[in-house]
């Protein structure tokens, strides 16, 4: 096993191996790019050390040849006296994580170096910059110094001098720094700081192994769901410097814009600088073109590097540089991350530019950016008290109370409030406070800085650099020109895709994308923007490839339509009981609380003309596809009154002495059927098996419905669905019942229903026994949502409210299994199901209608194991439409 490769040797497709950031030097250098030469330690010399606490033996070795030849190469040796090799070690892990693990700049600095390195660069200062640059970021991140430490005493000798930027520092306030970062590496360790080399070396690998532990680097994970047991790799890289004066300095770059997938020039660059200090937008930056100006070969030469990437990436890449002295050195690149709307711009720009074709199209948008397109934004119409305007970092429409620090944010955030995280900059330790708040306003930094990374890596709201809004986190206010300000608990509204900033609520509106969905804006049409255009096409290339049909959850003919609007093509779940509430309440009433036969009937015959007419409607909206209605599923308690309620307003009458006759009646009835397990008790084909004539009386409405509307020439395709089955006897019984039912129907009518008969699978037993079911059921739709509850024996309407949070922390899981499925618990149920229920009957039509059926990842699984479709809300077909094209591509 190799643990070292030199950049020579690597490529972009070893990201398992050498992470992101080492494949793609490889790749770079492979491509004749200027890259600073070096060499990747592999994930899994970090693998093995995380598991056992110790390097690999072999790795010292390996990395001492892979020295050697850098040495030999660069013609000096790490850390030499006279003229010091000085290298950079970074993490890389597989998927990029920005700001969350280590990097240590200039190692091989010493005492004694700096007095080579001062020689050799002609450059006294620069010396001593670099060397308390190597003590402050090796003192934090390598010791565990408190960063402050360092920040506090660089503070105060800018202080002292009267000077605002530590460019103003010179040699001798550097030197005398070095002296006292020193100081403070030794009095919180307890030891010097290494004076050797290959010490310094060997611990900075060691501290970036150590770093994919921390607190903040596995909660990134979980949100972000990248496996914990990765591991990162570790690049050492020989080092270029940006502090080297004027014709110096380091900068970030876009190959397009990642907030609207334009061509252009994008990014930032500063001037006699190293790259943390953009990153961590320390010092304000100028726009990238301004380079053209300042160093136009080295510009040109940049921009030639772009191109060579675009092209040969076939994607928007974002990249690291640093000029030395004229001398231009590429530092990273990667496919950069982009808003969501750049991500469907960007995909149909690529085709037409003829890189990519539909396919590949596919793989560059999600589900998720597509749901992020669809939420509302501000009305531009609306008065709105604008505070000030910064970078449109992120996009989208976050409202909520003003605070100044994580702290809060989380806590104010767990008690329901909605809160806009505002600080100067943010620095890694701020994302629990970035993912409890509904937008990130920060006063400091550009589009590249690590609020606007990280938010748009989390599809969060995030202005940055708003300038004229003066931020004192200590004092927890804001002050925006004209002196209003902004106190923390205040609300404010701040616009990720404007990059504007109001006081108070501003009102919001449909997003483009929805009115487009809705069919009220038109592609093509001259007001349809650039975006909708890019989702139209992206909407076709998916229908033009999945083979999963998308239906829609919807009870009554509005969400019906809007569902059709949306490209629903059917309904594959129509829940009755939501027909019996409201003012029908009570005629349910009367049918639970009937004593005789007679009662009974008369109640179910007075909903079956109200029922009727419901699939009239709902057959009509969705004429020509199927409609799946689903019978009576949820235990009859929820159609009567509280039983605590109930229980005291007839205690209370009956301290009065005026109990009415009813509620007494009623009270019995909901004692009689109160249940200690509601969700396991009298539900679903239970009901419909002991309430004589209420699953005949919804057949019959269906039925009735459905010749209404052959009658009036529509083309009606109802599937009867039976909920809660465990065993095939349930189903044949009521199937036996609904038959007779319907024959008597299309006697009655002169109608050929061709009406179809299934059920749900969403008990183990049914999903167990699927072969059998299968025999009485001309289609199966999966309800996951009971499955998953009886599978995991989770309560659906307890759990999450109360240990998932729990459970979540401490990674049991990384998602709850009611949003996406469970693949190997449930999902193998469903597979097997699948399997089963079509050996016994090979046109069995096989679907699903729980909450997954919206699920991206859900989608993927469903698309894998054959199911015809998926049914979700009329919402979230969009997202399903398209997620059932990318699982297919
Ligand atoms: C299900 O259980 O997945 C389902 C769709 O039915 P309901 O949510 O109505 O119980
Ligand atoms: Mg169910």
């Amino acid at each position: 096993q190799k643990f070292v490769y030199d950049f020579t040797e690597g490529n972009k497709e070893l990201k398992d191996l050498l992470g992101g950031k080492g494949a793609n030097l490889a790749e770079m250098t492979n491509l004749g790019l200027p890259v600073p030469p070096g060499f990747t330690i592999t994930t899994e010399a970090c693998q093995v050390y995380l598991a056992s606490g110790h390097e690999p033996a072999a790795l010292r070795d390996e990395v001492s040849a892979h020295l050697d030849a850098l040495e030999t190469r660069m013609g000096k040796k790490l850390g030499q006296a006279d003229d010091p090799l000085l290298v950079s070690v970074r993490s890389g892990a597989k998927f990029s994580m920005p700001g969350m693990m280590d990097t240590v700049l200039n190692i091989g600095l010493s005492d004694e170096s700096v007095a080579g390195l001062a020689a050799q660069a002609g450059d006294e200062r620069f010396a001593w910059d670099s060397y308390r640059r190597l003590i402050q970021m090796f003192g934090k991140t390598v010791l565990g110094v408190e960063g402050d430490l360092f920040e506090e005493a660089l503070e105060e000798t800018k202080r002292a001098k009267g000077v605002t930027t530590d460019i103003d520092l010179d040699a001798g306030d550097l030197r005398r720094l070095v002296e006292e970062f020193k100081g403070i590496v030794s009095k919180e360790t307890g030891r010097d700081f290494p004076q050797e080399p290959r010490e310094q070396m060997d611990l900075a690998i060691r501290a970036v192994f150590d770093s994919w532990n921390t607190d903040r680097a596995k909660l990134y994970r979980r949100q972000e769901r990248i496996p914990g047991d990765l591991g990162t790799a570790v690049n050492v890289c020989s080092m270029v410097f940006g502090n080297l004066g004027p014709d110096s300095g380091t900068g970030v770059a876009f190959t397009r814009d990642p907030a609207s997938g334009h061509q252009g020039v994008y990014g930032d660059y500063l001037q006699n600088a190293q790259g943390e200090d953009v990153v961590a937008g320390i010092r304000n930056t100028v726009p990238l073109a301004d380079l053209e100006r300042i160093d136009k070969s080295s510009y040109d030469q940049l921009m030639q590097i772009m191109e060579t990437l675009e092209t040969h990436y076939k994607d928007l890449c974002d990249i690291e540089f640093t000029i030395e002295r004229g001398q231009l050195w590429m530092l990273q690149t990667r496919v950069g991350k982009r808003t969501a709307g750049a991500a469907f711009r960007i995909a149909t720009q690529l085709v037409d530019q003829g890189l990519i074709d539909e396919a590949e199209a596919l793989q560059r948008v999600t589900g998720a950016q597509l749901a992020q397109l669809m939420f509302p934004r501000f009305d531009e119409q609306a008065k709105a008290d604008l505070l000030g305007r910064g970078i449109a970092a992120s996009p989208g429409a976050a409202v909520g109370k003003a605070v100044f620090d994580s702290y809060t944010a989380v806590k104010w955030s767990r008690s329901g409030e909605k809160v806009i995280l505002i600080r100067r900059e943010t620095n890694p330790d701020d994302l629990n406070g970035m993912i409890a708040a509904e937008g990130i306003l920060t006063s400091r930094g550009g589009k590249t800085s690590h609020a606007a990374v990280v938010a748009r890596g989390m599809g969060k709201t995030c202005v940055c650099g708003a300038e004229e809004l003066e931020v004192d986190t200590k004092r927890r206010r804001m002050t925006a020109p004209g002196g209003i300000v902004v106190e923390e608990g205040d609300i404010v509204s701040i616009d990720g895709s404007t990059g504007k900033v109001y006081l108070g609520e501003v009102p919001v509106v449909p997003s483009p994308v929805v009115e487009y969905f809705e069919g009220r804006m038109h592609a093509g049409a001259d007001d349809a923007d650039e975006l909708v255009q890019a989702v139209h096409r992206m909407m076709a290339y998916a229908d033009r490839t999945r083979r999963l049909r998308v239906r829609a959850n919807a009870d009554n003919a509005e969400d019906a339509s809007r569902a059709r609007r949306f490209g629903a093509q059917g309904i594959g779940l129509c829940r009755t009981e939501h027909m019996f509430l409201g003012e029908r309440r009570e005629m349910v009433e009367r049918l639970i609380l009937a004593d005789t036969d007679e009662e009974r009937e008369g109640a179910l015959q007075a909903l079956l003309p109200l029922q009727k007419a419901d699939f009239v409607e709902l057959f009509e909206a969705m004429d020509g596809l199927p409609v799946t209605v689903r019978l009576l599923d949820p235990p009859l308690h929820e159609f009567l009154p509280d039983i605590t309620e109930l229980s005291v307003r007839v205690a209370l009458a009956e301290a009065r002495e005026d109990a009415n006759e009813n509620d007494l009646r009623l009270l019995q009835a909901v004692h009689k059927l109160h249940e200690q397990n509601p969700m396991l008790g009298l539900r679903g084909v239970r009901l419909g098996l002991v309430i004589p004539g209420l699953f005949a009386m919804q057949v019959r409405a269906i039925a009735e419905a459905a010749a209404a509307r052959k009658n009036a020439k529509g083309d009606p395709r109802a599937e009867i669905m039976i909920p809660l089955v465990g065993t095939v006897q349930e189903l044949e019984i009521v199937r036996e019942e609904a038959e007779r039912v319907i024959a008597e129907v299309e006697a009655a009518t002169g109608t050929d229903l061709r009406l179809t008969l299934g059920t749900m699978i969403e008990l183990p037993r049914a999903a167990l026994t699927a072969g059998q079911i299968a025999e009485a059921a001309e289609f199966f739709s999966f309800g996951t949502n009971d499955l998953t509850q009886t599978v995991w024996g989770f309560s659906r309407d307890d759990v999450e409210a109360s240990f998932f949070t729990a459970y979540l922390e401490k990674g049991i899981f990384g998602v709850s299994p009611f949003e996406t499925i469970d693949r190997d618990g449930v999902g193998k149920l469903v597979r097997e199901a699948a399997q089963a229920g079509r050996a016994t009957r090979p046109d069995l039509k096989l679907g699903v209608c729980g909450e997954h059926g919206g699920d991206p990842e859900s989608v993927h699984f469903f698309h894998e194991v054959g199911l015809d479709y998926v049914s979700c809300s009329p919402f979230r077909i969009p997202v399903a439409r398209l997620e059932a094209g990318r699982a297919a591509a």
